[in-house]
């Protein structure tokens, strides 16, 4: 593929759509299969299956991002919400097909998904699964359920929880984080402790949990295990957040296995379900009333947290792909990507550098590649690299600089100038580097080529 001036949009996404379209046959593996002679497209260049071909109004240009005037990006940043999370596979948009088939009692699908979940993520004994509208709405349902239980006066009055007898959550300072403010949206009151002295003093007849943010347990004083039994010998409930924390899969059964009541983790990232969609593991009883606490029910804190049937169906099918995955195969498909990458920019004097990757890291675990610059080849720096991959058009490579922190509002009180600086890892000047887990088939490729012309055109040392 020639990335100067024949690399327009089309042939990118003709591109991107015989890269992805390995599930086809392979005749059909060329950019000029994707699309009939009269440029009429004759299957959606986009991910997933092929349902109907659109042949007017949104959609009929088989570019729907340059229909809407946005920017696509191909993603080397990671399951990161602010830019679309993680891809669903064929099959999973394949469930969401099937499951809008039909009218269903979302309850009684959501029990029996929940079956199908404790199951296939080996729940202990006496737990159960829960779709939810992602992690973050699984903790919304979960505390108020732990709150309500199964009174309805309750349920309808949360997040007024004057007269609960129970409304205190305990969470390590070092565990405090932006989504603590889905238990605090409920009505639940924090209360932070650091040592795990502290943590037996703070229980008190209000107390009903120990929340676990597990990405930070490195940062706290109480582990997990330790956690479980403090609650357990007061009586009170654990909820882990291990919302990014998979791969290993073997977490989706080692943590309940801990004895966590309730475990999260999040159906958009890494186990690349539905985007707005999460999986709570936990105690039967809790669930119970954590789906009480939820849409379909009406007039409860969760009725915005809502799953459709599809997202249901699509959600039960990347966990199975997820837990039927065999990750050293994923491993090298990794590093075949890379070694695209390696092999196209080494002509530059550019270089791999060892893998960096930690299989029992708490979250987030990928393998991150990156390549060093030869300083007396070319001049250009690292950061300078990452900024031209996300300058890139038609689609964008990473997202440097735009905009992926996501929205902030007014801060009056602030003082004047501009925000501080995000913290970053020191970096040296001459490499640079990025994860490929979330890159589709044939992006790798794209990268490379894009790659190649940001060498060629570096200035000379
Ligand atoms: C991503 C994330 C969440 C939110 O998960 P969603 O599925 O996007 O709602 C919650 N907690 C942690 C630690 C996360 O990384």
């Amino acid at each position: 593929m020639n990335l100067g001036s024949g690399w327009n949009r089309r042939s990118f996404l003709s591109m991107l759509a015989a890269a992805t379209g390995n599930l086809l046959s392979p005749s059909r593996l060329n950019a000029e299969g994707m699309f009939s002679k009269k440029g009429k497209q004759t299957i959606p260049p986009v991910d997933g299956h092929p349902i109907v071909p659109i042949t007017s109004g949104l959609g009929s240009t088989g570019d729907i991002y340059a229909e809407l005037g946005v920017t696509p990006l191909i993603n080397i940043n990671g399951t990161v919400t602010v830019i679309g999370g993680s891809v669903m596979r064929p099959e999973v948009m394949e469930l969401m097909r099937q499951g809008n088939q039909h009218f269903v009692l979302i309850n009684e699908l959501e029990v029996a998904a929940g079956k199908f979940i404790a199951k296939l993520c080996k729940s202990p004994e006496g737990y159960t699964g829960l779709v939810t509208a992602g992690a973050a709405a699984a903790m919304v349902v979960g505390y108020a359920g732990m709150m309500t239980e199964d009174l309805e006066p309750r349920i309808t009055s949360c997040p007024d929880v004057s007269g609960f007898p129970r409304t205190e959550v305990i969470i390590q300072k070092s565990h405090r984080y932006p989504f603590d403010h889905q238990i605090r949206q409920t009505g639940a009151k924090l209360v932070e402790v650091e040592t795990r002295e502290e943590m037996i003093a703070a229980i008190n007849p209000k107390t009903l949990a120990i929340h676990f943010t597990n990405i930070l347990s490195d940062r706290g004083k109480v582990s997990g295990p330790e956690t479980v039994a403090i609650a357990k010998a007061h009586n009170i409930y654990t909820f882990n957040d291990a919302s990014a924390d998979v791969p290993p899969k073997e977490r989706l059964w080692e943590y309940p296995a801990l004895g966590f009541d309730m475990v999260t983790f999040s159906g958009g990232k890494d186990i690349c379900g539905p985007q707005a969609s999460g999986v709570l593991i936990g105690k039967e009883e809790l669930i119970r009333w954590s789906m009480l606490n939820m849409s379909p029910q009406e007039d409860r804190i969760g009725r915005p947290c809502k799953v459709g049937k599809e997202t249901i169906f699509a959600l039960l099918k990347a966990l199975e792909l997820f837990v039927n995955q065999d990750y050293d195969s994923v491993l090298k498909m990794y590093d075949a990507r890379a070694q695209v990458i390696t092999d196209a920019i080494k002509k530059f004097g550019v270089t791999a550098l060892p893998r960096e990757f930690n299989p029992q890291a708490l979250g987030n675990v990928t393998p991150h590649y990156s390549w060093h610059i030869d300083p007396a080849k070319l001049k250009i720096t690292g950061p300078e690299v990452m900024q031209k991959l996300a300058d890139t058009k038609p689609v964008g490579i990473g997202s440097m600089g735009a905009g992926a922190s996501g929205l902030r509002g007014r801060n009056p009180d602030a003082p004047a100038g501009p925000p501080p600086e995000r913290r970053r890892r020191p970096s040296d000047p001459s490499v640079f580097g990025f994860a490929l887990w979330q890159i589709k088939d044939g992006e790798d490729k794209i990268i490379a080529d894009r790659l190649v012309q940001i060498f060629s055109e570096a200035p000379k040392a």
